[in-house]
């Protein structure tokens, strides 16, 4: 075997073989090819890669090439299923270990592995706490651990597993045994979190393009949220698989039914809902085509599905991490999807006041708002929002022209004069801290409004009463919303009342100037219409491309498995522009192997040859 020092000796022709015939790949994409070459010599890997780049080839051809099982760690018991099969139906020979299995389904699956009848093996983490498990690998031939989702190891990521702790022992029991830790989550302190205590300290660390230059990032202002998403999916994404993220359980019901009542299928997907709905709406909206689902956050990690058109926030997420791993989702393979965020108001006094009224030591408290503020950044910046984007993962990049920002470039606006107004509101409603006067309030008596609360209060005595007619109500929401984002107000954490900040004093005394970001009128539509759509199929094309689409459904349905796994969308379009009239012809289309050309070529060109 080569010395894992020097991968570079271990140019092979067999990873690029492998790629071709089993996955039918032309091409590896950035970084892969090395990471998988360092692998196949026996090195220590740490990747970094972001969703949807491409990590899961980083292990499974290593595991092709190498003698033995490569064994996966995955905290994804619930779709380990699918990634077997979807293994092979590439004619791979896979199988996994998991508590959903029963004590003979297991035995099946340990005879096959000690017998090494398998190239991969997933293994759920909890499994490794039982003496059986170490048995069971040691009678075994290894050829490699793969740790997925390793940001699970951090303590102080989002998706902290106690049982990814027992990982630091496969080094001490498997010296010899090379091990490749993935995770798309990767800020530096993250990495160098994971690096430690899965003890990789001779690993070498790829660190990938973070850039998903298919997925366009538009962030607008919430004003009626519902309608906004209506609006996102009727116009720009009609019959498209998609997820929309809200924060609270009650909000994804809502929402999941407020699209069904509009034409739109949704199905919901939160903790609250018993493990069999949840399981059953999940392995829908993997199976069947274009159905939307609605959830938290419990939705999506693993979720491999590589047609997913886009990933809509309604609220605003709590880290530029969180929320880039979720937009991640959209567009696995390639093709134009929409990353879509509205956010307003409520949104930032809520989370404001969620972490100063929250759990915690205060200095989890101050990373959390750290987070935010991060997050709060990207939402008000003028700038690019994908050289944002990379930035805080530490990549530079240049003007991308394709978010919204690049599309339909926001002004920037001199906003010291009417910040001064609503802080002299504040500083005038201080004298009554216990009463709760939110945003809403502030606004009134800018507008000279005699609402109830208003004359209650004699607050139409104030001298700032009226003064701030030259703006309208929304546009006086945007102003709050961004002092609230830039720290020059604060959210009290009990009633929610606006203060002022440390910060707010210089600019009541005009020693500090106010930026702002000005919305653009009318912000999807336009970018919508702009938007170009590069691999738009050609309009003869479709009908082929329906068709195929229709043997594809019934064919995955015959077989209990999600559509993609026969073929992803962009197989089935190159092969409808294409038209191929033999298997040879067939077999050179991008995703197309060896296996699923016996399997499914002669059905294809069927179905390409019969008239509609
Ligand atoms: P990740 O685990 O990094 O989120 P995956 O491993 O699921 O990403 O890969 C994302 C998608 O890209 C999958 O559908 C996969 O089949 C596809 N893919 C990966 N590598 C290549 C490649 N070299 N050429 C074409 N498609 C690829
Ligand atoms: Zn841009």
């Amino acid at each position: 075997m080569t010395s894992p020092e020097n991968p570079e000796t271990f140019e092979t022709p067999e990873t690029l073989d492998v790629l071709r015939r089993v996955f039918g790949y032309d091409a590896f994409r950035d970084g892969q090819r090395e990471i998988i070459e360092h692998v196949v010599g026996g090195g220590d890997a740490l990747v970094l890669m972001p969703t949807g780049g491409g990590k899961s080839l980083c292990y499974q051809i290593p595991a092709l090439v190498r003698k033995g099982t490569g064994v996966v760690v995955s905290p994804l018991i619930a779709l380990m299923q699918d990634q077997v099969d979807a293994l092979r139906t590439l004619g791979v020979q896979a199988g996994f270990l998991n508590s959903t299995q029963d004590l003979d389904e297991r035995r099946v699956v340990e005879a096959q592995f000690v017998a090494g009848e398998l190239d991969l093996l997933y293994l759920a983490p909890e499994r490794l706490r039982l003496p059986a498990t170490v048995d069971l690998l040691d009678r075994a031939n290894v050829s490699l651990f793969a740790i997925d989702e390793a940001h699970c190891v951090s303590q102080w990521g989002h998706d902290f597993r106690p049982d990814y702790l027992m990982l630091s022992g496969l080094h001490e029991r498997w010296p010899n045994v090379p091990r490749i830790a993935l995770t798309a989550t990767a800020t530096e302190a993250t990495r160098a979190e994971i690096a430690s205590r899965l003890q990789l300290d001779d690993a070498r660390h790829f660190v990938a393009s973070f850039d998903r230059p298919n997925i366009q990032y538009r962030i607008e202002p919430k004003t009626d949220a519902k309608r906004q998403l209506l609006r996102l999916l009727q116009t720009e994404h009609k019959g498209d698989a998609g997820i929309v993220y809200c924060l609270s359980r009650n909000s994804v019901e809502k929402h999941a039914a407020f699209l069904t009542e509009n034409g739109i299928e949704a199905l919901p997907y939160h903790a609250g809902l018993d493990a069999q709905t949840r399981a059953a709406n999940q392995s829908r909206f993997l199976r069947e085509d274009g159905l939307v689902i609605v959830a938290t956050i419990a939705f999506g990690m693993g979720i491999d599905k590589p047609d997913v058109r886009f990933v809509a926030h309604l609220d605003l997420p709590k880290s530029v991490e969180g929320y880039y791993q979720e937009t991640g989702r959209a567009g696995r393979d390639g093709l134009p999807s929409t990353a879509w965020l509205a956010y307003g108001l409520q949104d930032v006094v809520n989370l404001r006041k969620m972490i100063d009224g929250g759990e915690g030591d205060p200095a989890f408290r101050r990373r959390q708002a750290a987070h935010l503020d991060s997050m709060l950044a990207l939402c008000e910046t003028v700038e690019c929002r994908r050289v944002q984007l990379l930035n805080y993962f530490g990549q530079s990049a240049g003007p991308c022209g394709n978010c919204d920002t690049c599309l339909t470039p926001p002004e920037s606006w001199d906003a010291t004069v009417p910040a001064q107004k609503v802080l002299s509101v504040i500083v005038r409603l201080d004298r009554e801290r216990r009463q709760k006067f939110g945003a809403g309030h502030i606004i009134d008596i800018l507008l000279g409004k005699k609402s109830a609360k208003v004359i209650q209060f004699d607050h139409d005595s104030l001298k700032p009463f009226g003064v701030g007619t030259e703006l309208r109500e929304s546009e006086w929401r945007g102003v709050v919303r961004q002092l609230l984002a830039q720290g020059l107000i604060a959210v009290e954490s009990n009633h929610g009342t606006l203060l002022q900040t440390d910060a707010s004093s210089d600019v009541l005394r005009g020693e500090r100037k106010v930026m702002m970001r000005r919305e653009p009128e009318r912000p999807a539509t336009k970018a919508a219409k702009e938007r170009k759509a590069p691999v738009e199929l050609p309009a003869e094309a479709m009908p082929l491309f329906e068709r195929l689409r229709a043997w594809r459904a019934a064919t995955a349905k015959d077989q209990g498995v999600p559509a993609y796994v026969i073929f992803h969308d962009a197989t089935l379009r190159e092969i409808a522009t294409a038209v191929p009239t033999t298997l040879t012809e067939l077999g050179r289309i991008n995703g197309v192997g060896e296996n699923k050309l016996a399997k499914y070529g002669t059905q294809v060109l069927e179905t390409l040859s019969t008239p509609d």
